[in-house]
C-alpha cells in the first residue's frame, strides 16, 4: 500500500466554493453518478471500510468532501469526494447549486491534478458523465475513468468494454483529448484494478509535488 494513502481521514465538508481549503496541497477528485461505486472505490483504495461513508451522512451528500492524506501533522495531499449526481426528482434550485459548485470547482481549482470519473461498467457514459468531461476537458488536466463493478461483467463483456467506451465517448459532444483520457476496469469487490488506480493517482499527486 502506498504511503500517501496511509492514515486517510475525513477533513471537511464544503458547500460553497469560497470555503475550499486554501492549503496549496495537490488533490485528486472523484466524481460519478450516485450508486456508481464511488464510496466503495475510495474505501478500498484507502483500505478503510467506512471512510467515504462520511460523505453519505445527512447534510453532506450534496457537499464536496475532503480527505487528508499523509502524516497526521503534515498532510501532503487531498482526496476530494464530489457529490454524486443523477438523482431523480431533484428540485431546480438544487440542480442550479450543484451546477455552480461542481462546474466551478472542476474549472477553477488550481490544486486539482486530475479527475477520477467512476462509471458503472454496465451503464457507462450517461449524459451527466459527459457533462463532467465537458467541464473538465478545457483545463487540459487528465481524466481517468474507472469502470466499476467489473465483477458483474462476463469475460466477453470485459473484453469489449474499452471499445464500446471509446466509441460512445467519440460519438458524444464532449471535447476530448485522447492522451488525457484513460480508462480501466475496476472492482471494489474483487479488488481488480485497485493497484493500477492507486499507482496512477500516486503519480498525479507525487508529480505535482516535485
Ligand atoms: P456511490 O453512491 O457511488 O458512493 O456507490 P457505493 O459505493 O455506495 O455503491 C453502490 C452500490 O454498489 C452498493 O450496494 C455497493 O455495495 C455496490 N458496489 C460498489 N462497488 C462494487 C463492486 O465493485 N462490485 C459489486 N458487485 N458491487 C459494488
Amino acid at each position: 500500500m502506498s504511503i500517501l494513502f496511509q492514515q486517510a481521514r475525513f477533513l471537511t465538508s464544503i458547500n460553497h466554493l469560497s470555503d475550499l481549503p486554501s492549503a496549496p496541497l495537490p488533490e485528486v477528485a472523484f466524481a460519478g453518478r450516485s450508486n456508481a461505486g464511488k464510496s466503495s472505490a475510495l474505501n478500498v483504495l484507502c483500505r478503510q471500510k467506512r471512510l467515504a461513508f462520511a460523505s453519505k451522512t445527512p447534510g453532506r451528500t450534496q457537499h464536496i468532501n475532503y480527505f487528508a492524506l499523509g502524516p497526521l501533522k503534515a498532510p501532503s495531499a487531498h482526496l476530494v469526494d464530489l457529490p454524486g449526481y443523477g438523482y431523480a426528482n431533484v428540485p431546480t434550485r438544487a440542480k442550479v447549486h450543484w451546477t455552480r459548485l461542481l462546474g466551478g470547482y472542476l474549472q477553477t481549482r488550481a490544486q486539482l491534478r486530475g479527475l477520477i470519473l467512476l462509471m458503472d461498467a454496465r451503464r457507462p457514459c450517461t449524459i451527466l458523465d459527459c457533462q463532467m468531461i465537458k467541464w473538465f476537458a478545457p483545463t487540459g488536466k487528465p481524466i481517468h475513468i474507472l469502470l466499476t463493478k467489473a465483477d458483474k461483467l462476463t469475460q466477453q463483456q470485459r473484453a469489449n468494454t474499452h471499445h464500446v467506451m471509446r466509441k460512445t465517448l467519440d460519438e458524444s459532444e464532449a471535447a476530448l483529448m485522447p492522451d488525457k483520457l484513460t480508462v480501466q476496469l475496476f472492482s471494489a469487490l474483487t479488488r481488480a484494478g485497485v493497484d493500477a488506480a492507486e499507482h496512477l493517482i500516486n503519480g498525479w499527486l507525487l508529480c505535482a509535488q516535485q
